[in-house]
């Protein structure tokens, strides 16, 4: 197929599609046959522009929309969503790659973030205090930022944006959504569902690209708060720019998950979870479970039950009801494939193998297997690095003190989990561990939508986490007025500091 023959994915921008101006374009890929299935446009800065400035055009009238009716439009979202999420899902596992169940999990996980943003009239009360002095009251109140960009990353493409977005619109904000190259349709998917709910045009955008348009949210001086999720590497660049140009930024990055399994711990139980939350999704979730801490000697045992379940997963299609996905691309496969190349070359005892999986899906998907790793370092690269594919790496330990002291040494901080029957042992790795998110018995501890999302050390920079509470706090900020409803015979010039005590 030629490249005009290919569907190109735009912007959207006022309710309408817009192809943008740059001329540029990235490939699209099915990962589970391998082909080019679309390309997206690429942004350049003038196409950014004309997004923002939508963006910052219809800000002032969504600010003073009312709470009832910015509400009330979340909620024909929610139900929009609800009876349509059927499509969206298998737009994600088109290009993407994960299993259609799971890609409908993404989507109902969004969904929990957009069926608590309907309360917000309750989460943006504010407090007031009345004749706190003699006829003078005084209330607080949160309010907008105005332009936010959210710039998200391939693995979810539904969920991810709707950790932010549902939140952001129903405070009065207006969007600009930047998807990932590898995975931009299920943003306009999206924006058509909120025209169809009936969202005016400019609050909800959508800016397709690369670094050209990340830079230029980054930069411009209507965008007044970004949230991004990805790499490491890339969170902590998109954090120095944006507050350096004086935004406010939620930067999410990277992970290297430990599950820390006791002795006492039921290992059929733990070596389900192990599986679910290291081949889930190809192990292709900031959640994901990598780095299995086995610990006083349970390891042999751990390890052949998990690998007497690995071996049962079914590799293949997507679309077919197989159990995992491909990779997203060529390049992320090969990559992943180099770190078990690695692995064995730097000692590590390989348990399964991935590499020559027998899939059931094209031939030229971007296939790798379920794969364990045993007798895994710290020095080695496996476990330095996100590998962000479907490899478990099993480090054995002592003692439960050890395995603290492994997880509190990683660079990493985003999720872990503890497997254990001793509740004292439970409680006191939920409080020592340096970590965002911890698991007890749960393998991938996702906070719900009215808890907050986010890791610690660099796999978050910024100070606020991810929805619930800390999401409202995020795209609002807070105004106190202190008021006087006087008759004129109280005038009079006083230069003293304003005092409660009159
Ligand atoms: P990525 O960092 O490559 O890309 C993320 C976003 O940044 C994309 O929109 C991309 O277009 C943009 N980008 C890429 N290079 C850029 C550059 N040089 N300058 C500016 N912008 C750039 O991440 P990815 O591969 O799409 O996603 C996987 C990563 O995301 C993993 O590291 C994973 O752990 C992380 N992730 C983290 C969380 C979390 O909650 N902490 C959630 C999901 C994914």
């Amino acid at each position: 197929m030629s490249s005009s023959d290919l569907t190109r994915v735009g912007h959207w921008v006022n309710n309408k599609a817009f192809p943008g101006t740059s001329g540029r374009a990235a490939a699209v890929t099915n990962p589970a046959t391998g082909a080019v299935s679309r390309e997206v446009a690429l942004a350049h800065v003038a196409d950014a522009r004309t997004v923002i400035e939508a963006a910052a055009a219809a800000f002032p009238a969504w600010r003073d929309t009312s709470l009832a009716k910015r509400t009330a439009i979340v909620f024909r979202f929610r139900e929009l969503l609800n009876e349509r999420k059927d499509e969206l899902a298998a737009i994600i596992t088109s290009e993407h790659g994960k299993v259609l169940s799971d890609a409908l999990g993404e989507v109902t996980r969004g969904q929990e973030v957009v069926e608590f943003a309907c309360g917000i009239p309750h989460l943006l009360k504010g407090g007031f205090s009345g004749n706190a002095s003699t006829e003078v009251d005084v209330f607080s109140t949160r309010q907008p930022l105005g332009v936010v960009g959210i710039i998200a990353p391939f693995n979810f493409p539904a969920m991810v944006p709707m950790w932010f977005f549902p939140i952001a619109i129903a405070s009065g904000n207006t969007v600009v959504l930047k998807p990932s190259e590898k995975a931009p349709s299920a943003a306009l998917w999206l924006a058509e569902l909120w025209a169809e709910a009936g969202l005016p045009a400019g609050v909800f955008n959508v800016l397709q690209g690369d670094k050209a348009a990340v830079d230029e949210l980054l930069s411009h001086r209507s965008v007044k708060g970004v949230s991004f999720v990805g790499s490491t590497p890339i969170a902590e660049y998109v954090y120095a720019t944006g507050t350096a140009h004086g935004k406010r930024v939620q930067a999410l990055g990277g992970a290297k998950n430990h599950a820390v399994i006791l002795p006492d711990a039921d290992l059929d139980l733990a070596a389900d979870a192990m599986v679910n939350a290291g081949f889930g999704s190809a192990g292709e979730r900031c959640m994901a479970i990598s780095a299995v801490v086995a610990v006083g000697g349970v390891a042999d045992e751990l390890i052949a039950k998990i690998s007497e379940r690995a071996k049962k997963i079914r590799t293949g299609d997507g679309t077919r009801g197989c159990d995992m996905g491909p990779l997203v691309t060529a390049a992320h496969r090969d990559k992943v494939a180099s770190y078990v190349d690695k692995a064995e070359q730097e000692g590590a005892t390989l348990v399964l193998d991935g590499r020559e999986v027998e899939a059931d899906g094209g031939k030229d998907g971007f296939w790798l297997g379920p794969t364990i790793i045993d007798n895994v370092t710290t020095e080695m690269s496996c476990y330095r690095d996100e590998i962000f594919g479907p490899v478990l790496s099993v480090l054995r330990v002592e003692s439960y003190e050890d395995a603290l002291e492994l997880i509190n040494s990683n660079p990493y901080g985003n999720g872990t989990a503890i497997f254990t029957n001793d509740g004292g042992a439970a409680r006191r790795f939920h409080n020592e561990v340096e970590v965002g998110m911890v698991g007890i018995n749960v393998p991938i501890p996702v906070p719900m939508a009215y808890y907050s999302f986010g890791g610690w050390k660099n796999s978050l920079f910024g100070d606020t986490h991810a929805h619930g509470t800390e999401g409202v706090h995020f795209f609002t900020r807070g105004k106190v007025v202190t008021t006087r409803w006087q008759d004129p015979s109280h005038g009079g010039l006083n230069l003293g500091f304003p005092q409660t005590t009159a």
